[in-house]
């Protein structure tokens, strides 16, 4: 197993050690691919959720949020295209009797020829030391271009293929490029077919086709079927976008990878209502508007890149991923797309309602473009959690386990700790628990050693503990650990709601958007 899975696997034993994650109805044994988010996890999920909608709605005074039900009227998902197109094309071995998605395996295979060029321009790196010019070398040198072109033919050929809707293309692509199951190493393919992901289930006491529902597979329709709603009771003009955090729920061919991969999950959209034809201009905003949300976290960004894509949904055109580089290598986080007047129009023809502004500068009716953000709420825990989980091995020998959750998104902001359980240092560390407790989550805890306090408080991603000693009852002074350093420093009690504000509020993050 690699280094990476190792990792994945840490990952997810930490989670619920700690009650970030637990697999649903364990005592049952589980549910594959459905999890619990436990204690500390529902925290730091409610911290993400608050981050998107205090950038997305917070601060945009042209974007306004709604939730809607996850039932919906069924011919929604006639007009939207679910029913005919919402599909996956699978693909089973015959040897290992593994399920796939025939697109995945395609995607995977060209993301090892894009890792085989990575690795030749860190050769060229090596070889050339401070002449290296990257630029050029991704330009001209052989084994690059021919790995480049591998993959523009492969792309082709998919895209062809899909679009088409020609499954036997795929499964030819397939086994043109020798792509063997991971599981039995063999190339023994069935035929591809295509499988709807949508969930449906009955309404009220009666079956049959009447009365089928589905369980809605993404939240954005909740927000086009209200889009005039909205736009009237709000008073809303063009350009304005609704947003909405919600679940979601899909029939997934292969769910695994944790919460990666799941059959019920959350999703954080906003539909941007635009002038047709100035849809490109907003698509690239929202693409760097975005970007800069996450990055803004300071996870690291060499860890998202973007990916256009290949096949472009039945709605969109213009789409792209921004991909995070997951412990099982870059996939999508997000998804930017433009959906043009698609779904709108689609609801004016199946509802017989006209769904159109009245732009009163261009004095003309129009069905708005859409630019949507869509955003995997559990993926963003993913990803947080995968750049924050670190073993360390420190100065003394010995070793911690310290989530570094960016401050803002972290359980709790501090822990306050009494140096011991006597001498009126509990009292004292309630009292400035319950002062700070209006604004940040704190936990008190007063067991075993410091040492071991803090070291639990490093496991759970705490960015601060305060500790309340002897000398406090004199001065009112503490002392302030910081989790990433490890430093101590003594400061008023006075000064801590400062030091909070400025390291953990929700200014604090908001202010460098
Ligand atoms: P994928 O290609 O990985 O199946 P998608 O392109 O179908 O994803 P979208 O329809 O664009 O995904 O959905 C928007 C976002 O919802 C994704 O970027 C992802 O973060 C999240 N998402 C989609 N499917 C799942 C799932 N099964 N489990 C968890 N999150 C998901």
């Amino acid at each position: 197993m690699d280094q990476n899975q190792d990792k994945l696997k840490d990952i997810i034993s930490h989670s619920k050690e700690y009650g970030f994650i637990f697999p649903s109805s364990e005592i049952y044994d589980g549910l594959a691919a459905t999890y619990d988010y436990g204690q500390l996890g529902s925290e730091l999920k409610n911290n993400i959720k608050t981050y998107w909608w205090k950038a997305m709605v917070q601060m945009h005074e042209n974007i306004v949020g709604i939730d809607a039900s996850i039932f919906m009227h069924p011919t929604t998902w006639k007009a939207s295209g679910h029913v005919d197109a919402f599909n996956d094309p699978l693909i089973d071995n015959k040897d290992s009797k593994k399920r796939y998605r025939a697109d995945v395996l395609l995607e995977e295979h060209m993301e090892k020829i894009r890792q085989k060029i990575e690795k030749e321009v860190e050769k060229g790196k090596n070889r050339f030391g401070t002449d290296f010019d990257e630029t050029q070398f991704r330009a001209t040198n052989p084994n690059v271009l021919r790995n480049l072109e591998k993959i523009e033919s492969i792309e082709g050929r998919m895209r062809e293929a899909l679009e088409n809707n020609d499954l036997e293309a795929v499964r030819n692509l397939i086994i043109d490029l020798e792509i063997v199951c991971p599981v039995s190493g063999s190339k023994n393919w069935t035929e591809v077919r295509q499988f709807n992901l949508m969930f449906s289930t009955e309404l009220g006491s009666v079956a049959g086709d009447a009365s089928t529902i589905y369980l809605r597979p993404e939240t954005a329709q909740g927000i086009f079927v209200n889009f005039l709603n909205v736009q009237k009771s709000g008073r809303m003009k063009i350009p304005f976008g609704i947003a909405q955090i919600g679940k979601a729920f899909r029939n997934e061919i292969v769910a695994r990878q944790f919460i990666f991969r799941m059959r019920e999950f959350e999703q954080m959209e906003m539909q941007f209502f635009v002038r047709p034809g100035e849809e490109m201009t907003w698509y690239t905003y929202w693409k760097e508007a975005r970007e800069k949300w996450h990055k803004n976290l300071g996870l690291g960004g060499n860890l998202y890149r973007f990916h256009d894509h290949i096949k472009l949904a039945h709605y969109a055109n213009a789409a792209c991923d921004i991909e995070y580089n997951f412990p099982m290598g870059f996939k999508e986080l997000e998804g930017i797309h433009s959906r043009t007047d698609f779904d709108l129009k689609q609801h004016e023809q199946f509802s017989g309602k006209k769904l159109q502004f009245f732009d009163p500068e261009l004095n003309q009716s129009y069905v708005p473009y859409v630019v949507e953000t869509s955003v995997g709420l559990d993926r963003m825990f993913l990803s947080v959690l995968s750049a924050a989980y670190q073993n360390e091995k420190l100065e003394d020998g010995s070793e911690r386990v310290v989530l570094r959750i960016p401050p803002v998104l972290a359980p709790y902001k501090a822990a306050v700790l009494p140096l011991v359980k006597k001498d009126g240092l509990p009292e004292k560390a309630r009292e400035l628990m319950k002062s700070l407790q209006f604004d940040y989550s704190i936990q008190y805890d007063e067991k075993d050693s410091i040492g071991k306090r803090y070291r639990r408080q490093d496991a759970i991603g705490t960015p601060f503990s305060i500790t309340i000693d002897h000398q406090t009852l004199t001065d009112d002074t503490v002392t302030v650990r910081d989790r990433d350093t490890m430093e101590q420093i003594r400061v008023s009690i006075k000064e801590l709601e400062g030091l909070l504000a400025e390291k953990a509020s929700w200014k604090s993050v908001l202010s460098t958007l």
